[in-house]
């Protein structure tokens, strides 16, 4: 069963956060892909993953939170 999960970002992420959030996001479990599309202000992951830490991943990586 394929699970997608979306997320807001801040719009205009620089690409320093979109790396590091990409890295964070990987590093959760169950994520089998993610794409962050800054110019949307989305982070969209897919495979079983929990909200909260996507949150958290994001609130750590952004330097514009
Ligand atoms: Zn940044």
């Amino acid at each position: 069963m394929r699970e997608q999960t979306s997320v807001p970002v801040p719009m205009g992420l620089c690409r320093r956060c979109v790396r590091r959030l990409s890295h964070y996001v990987s590093d959760l479990p169950g994520v089998v892909s993610l794409e962050v599309e800054a110019a949307r202000g989305r982070l969209s992951v897919t495979g079983k993953v929990d909200r909260a830490a996507l949150l958290s991943a994001r609130d750590r990586a952004s330097c514009r939170l």
